[in-house]
């Protein structure tokens, strides 16, 4: 029996993992749910999956959280706070914690569970985008287990040679070919692009997600971010990750080797097949996931990425290359960003604008804890709202 603590159970991937995990009740239990503010679903979530500990940031949402908890009867004990979040990334009996928190908030526990040795299973991309070396090196360090559940990165693992040592090269690798459905403006001219809403922003047409990466997916800072996730996950240099537009989101990724050989993972678009490939690796357990009709889905179509329409994606390559201050100065002005415009307070285009402006006026450093990495977040964030004032009296909308 596995162990499980779930960082983030209230949001998209959470729920998708606590499916799984009820479809396979023989194999996991639940130790730790968390959760930012949304108590009620954890309410339901604790009364269904029994957790040890439930976990809210907010100190007042937590404490009705208990109380509630305890007129049902349940034994399940709530902590608050941040620091809570690595206490039960890092509980003993804990085997495997799944992040799935949005964001850069998701690092301090996220890097305790693999500094304590967790079997980790990462959708928290921002995580270790922002924190590469000190999570590989803690990874290593520890005898952690890093498990990707972002469906290209779990394609590619899959797609990968089981048994490696040495470098992807050493393996036969060409190059890691990451899908990206091109999200819902793939086609549409950069004037319209200028005023599309936060509901035509987050309507995304193959997945469901939460909102924040629906954004990036409608930007394609989703694939740049995912670029620098498959640099970290696999050793791979920029020069050997390529991106190509897959508006069917079929196939969720690819690695070519130096025969000429593609081998790709496919499936319908559901995180549940992801989600359950890490779970259970190496066995494979049900997940829930209708399974793929290809006579259904008929053709599947690729063409190359339009870098004038979609620039998230040269700055995202471009961070990467410039090293981890310029990284972290991307991420933390993404995040502000895309949190403005679903606000209503900036347009679309405005995001790559902001970032490009945060990472520009962001100096080379080396990092060497999290420390430096949340100081360097810290100073984006300000530089982006400074930035956005200009743009909010001079453009009408
Ligand atoms: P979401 O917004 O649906 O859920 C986020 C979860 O994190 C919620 O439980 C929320 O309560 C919690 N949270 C938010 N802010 C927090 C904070 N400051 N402190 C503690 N907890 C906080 O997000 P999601 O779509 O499930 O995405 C989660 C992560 O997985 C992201 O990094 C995303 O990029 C990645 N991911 C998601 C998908 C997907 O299909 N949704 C696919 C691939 C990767
Ligand atoms: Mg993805």
């Amino acid at each position: 029996m596995q162990q499980l603590t779930i960082l983030g159970s209230t949001g998209s991937i959470g729920v998708s993992t606590l499916d799984v995990v009820a479809r396979n009740p023989e194999r996991f239990s639940v130790a730790a749910l968390t959760a930012r503010t949304q108590s009620g679903l954890l309410f339901d979530q604790c009364l269904r999956f029994r957790p040890v500990y439930a976990v809210l940031l907010d100190p007042e949402a937590a404490g009705q959280l208990a109380r509630r908890l305890r007129d049902a009867g349940s034994a399940t004990k709530v902590l608050c706070g941040a620091q809570a979040l690595e206490t039960v990334a890092t509980l003993p009996q804990v085997s495997t914690v799944m992040a799935a928190i949005v964001g850069i908030a998701g690092l301090r526990p996220t890097l305790a569970a693999a500094r304590a040795g967790k079997r980790v299973l990462l959708a928290n991309k921002e995580a270790l985008v922002t924190a590469g070396n000190l999570f590989m090196a803690a990874v290593q360090a520890s005898g952690a287990e890093l498990l990707p559940i972002d469906s290209e990165h779990n394609a590619v693992f899959q797609a990968l040679p089981g048994q490696r040592s040495g470098s992807l090269a050493d393996s036969g690798v060409r190059r890691i070919l990451l899908t990206a459905s091109g999200g819902p403006f793939r086609t549409m001219p950069l004037a319209q692009m200028a005023k599309v809403s936060p509901e035509q922003a987050i309507a995304h047409p193959n997945w469901e997600m939460g909102r924040k990466i629906s954004v990036d997916s409608a930007t394609m800072m989703n694939k740049g971010l995912e670029v620098i996730e498959a640099h970290w996950l696999f050793a791979a240099p920029p020069e050997m990750i390529e991106v190509v537009i897959h508006p069917q989101s079929v196939v969720h990724s690819m690695v070519e080797y130096c025969d000429g050989s593609v081998i790709a993972q496919l499936g319908n678009p559901d995180m549940r097949t992801p989600i359950a490939h890490a779970l259970g690796h190496p066995s494979r357990i049900p997940s829930g996931a209708d399974f793929l009709e290809l006579a259904r889905v008929g053709t599947l179509q690729f063409e190359a990425p339009d870098q004038g329409r979609f620039p998230c994606l040269r700055l995202a390559y471009e961070a990467l290359r410039a090293g981890p201050a310029a990284v972290i100065a991307l991420n933390a002005a993404n995040e502000i960003a895309v949190a403005e415009f679903l606000d209503r307070r900036i347009g679309f285009l405005d995001i790559p604008r902001l970032i490009e402006h945060a990472v520009g006026a962001t100096a080379s450093r080396a990092i060497k804890s999290v420390a430096d990495i949340e100081e360097i977040d810290r100073q984006a964030r300000a530089l982006v709202m400074d930035a956005q004032t200009v743009p909010k009296r001079s453009t009408a909308r």
